[in-house]
């Protein structure tokens, strides 16, 4: 049995894959009920990073991230209607028009992070046939039970052959004190069993025939059955955040045990979660901010809007394995940081050749790699570059030389590790943020002009520049310090 639980730790000593010079990569992917927010940023970036670095190690990687499309009960306690009918219900949609839809929008904020497409990303909803044969599986090896129309993970006959909550450090006692009273409680033998297949009530729009009922199938199931259909019954790397560990990717363990008898994953890869100005992100805070209302700045608790490579290098700055506490002010710090490395960039690639070096370029690319090899430890690839923008700049300033080889080399490092595997757009977006910068600066100007004008009473040009502004499709608010803009 495979008995590795862990990150990769030390990466280069640690991490062999089960076929060499291939690596399986399994990623939970985004459930589309709604739009993508931060929390999903992180996972996408984090796991976006380790396979472009497995790339970079000459690794040929098949990455699946799934689509969840298919609703589950145990994510939410308290709805037990799938959550994308209950949306296609509301707007009066087909279920598959609400997935489409927000599975395009998820696509397009990936595609502004520089986050990579997967090698395949399977629906839930297509390998239902799948996800089946997956529980009649579970079912002859007597781990499950049938319901009224439902299965159960028999979790105690399983916890006497197979260790239950190994990945988590859970015990039976824990769980039993930890899981919510939810849906189908009664039909349960033991309240830490959980859904394999669940029986749809008659209004549940989202349903498929199986031996047992006419239902869908339990959240855990989709992600052990696509994992394996694509990567095998074992397979590398599965990732997620943080709060899959239990009882999600738990779940998933007990499945693949008790269908294969085996475990399917080799390295279990979480990253750490994130909070909004020191709060857990959800409902009851209010707090959600999703991608596109951070790209605009629509939104209270944002100064100014934020580029999608400004949340990059925010969520890259930290280690993925420690918490990242976002809030404007740390925003706009990471935004100058990611300027002041936009500039080291395009100073570099104008940059001219000297006969000697003189200034400190050696072992760059040295630190980056060990960094990286250190359990993609990006912090320190940039401190790295960071270092590196002196040498740039002492030349460039004309206090030093360095010669056409150490510069080609240094060009590449900065290549290498700054764009292809920390995925910055280094170039465009110093235009890009060029622009948005004057382009900003002139509203600004103006609003500013209106307000003075507004202050002189003279309500003519107040009124002429908010209307023609608003005829340009600005959004204006008055507020007490003064205005709010938005496009
Ligand atoms: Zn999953």
């Amino acid at each position: 049995m495979l008995e590795i639980y862990n990150s990769l730790t030390r990466f280069k000593e640690t991490f062999k894959p089960l076929h060499e010079g291939h690596v399986g990569m399994y990623v939970c992917g985004p459930t589309v009920y709604g739009d993508a927010h931060l929390g999903h940023a992180r996972p996408a970036i984090t796991f976006d990073l380790l396979y472009r670095y497995l790339q970079y190690l000459g690794y040929k990687v098949r990455y699946v991230r799934n689509i969840t499309d298919v609703g589950h009960l145990e994510h939410d306690a308290d709805e037990g209607e799938d959550k994308i009918a209950k949306k296609a219900r509301l707007e009066q949609l087909e279920p598959m028009e609400v997935v489409q839809f927000y599975t395009n929008r998820y696509h397009r904020d990936m595609a502004a992070l520089n986050v990579l497409p997967p090698s395949i990303e399977p629906h839930a909803s297509g390998h239902i046939i799948e996800q089946i044969a997956f529980v009649q599986k579970i079912l002859d090896k007597g781990y499950a039970y049938v319901s009224n129309g439902s299965v159960y993970m028999d979790v105690e006959k399983y916890a006497k052959d197979y260790p239950y909550g190994k990945l988590s450090g859970r015990n039976l006692n824990d769980i039993v004190t930890e899981t919510r009273e939810l849906d189908g409680q009664d039909e349960k033998k033991h309240s830490y069993d959980f859904a394999l297949w669940k029986k749809a009530a008659p209004e549940h729009i989202m349903k498929w025939p199986s031996p047992w009922s006419e239902g869908f199938p339990g959240w855990h199931m989709e992600c052990s059955t696509m994992g394996t259909k694509y990567l095998g019954e074992q397979f590398d790397i599965h990732g997620g955040g943080l709060d899959l560990i239990f009882p999600h990717h738990e779940a998933e363990i007990a499945q693949s045990c008790a269908a294969l008898g085996h475990e399917s994953v080799h390295y279990w890869m979480h990253n750490n979660m994130i909070t909004i100005a020191g709060k857990k992100m959800g409902k009851s805070y209010n707090n959600f901010i999703t991608l596109e209302q951070f790209f605009s700045g629509n939104h209270p608790l944002l100064s100014k809007p934020f580029g999608p490579m400004v949340i990059r290098f925010f969520i890259l700055q930290a280690h993925y394995r420690s918490t990242v506490d976002f809030s404007s002010e740390a925003l706009e710090a990471a935004e100058k940081g990611l300027q002041r490395m936009q500039e080291a960039y395009a100073r570099l690639i104008k940059l001219q050749a000297g006969k000697e070096t003189t200034v400190e370029v050696v072992g760059l690319r040295q630190r980056c790699t060990e960094a990286m090899d250190d359990d993609l430890n990006t912090p320190f690839v940039i401190a790295a570059l960071f270092d590196s923008t002196r040498a740039i700049n002492t030349v460039h300033d004309g206090k030093g030389t360095i010669s056409e080889a150490d510069l080609k080399e240094l060009r590449e490092v900065w290549h290498t590790f700054a764009i292809d595997i920390l995925g910055l757009r280094l170039e465009e977006q110093s235009a890009d943020g060029g622009k948005q910068k004057a382009f900003s600066g002139a509203i600004d100007l103006l609003l500013n002009i209106r307000l003075q004008a507004k202050q002189n009473k003279d309500w003519a040009t107040s009124d002429k520049i908010r209307n023609e502004l608003t005829a340009l499709g600005f959004q204006i608010k008055d507020t007490k310090d003064g205005f709010e803009w938005s496009l």
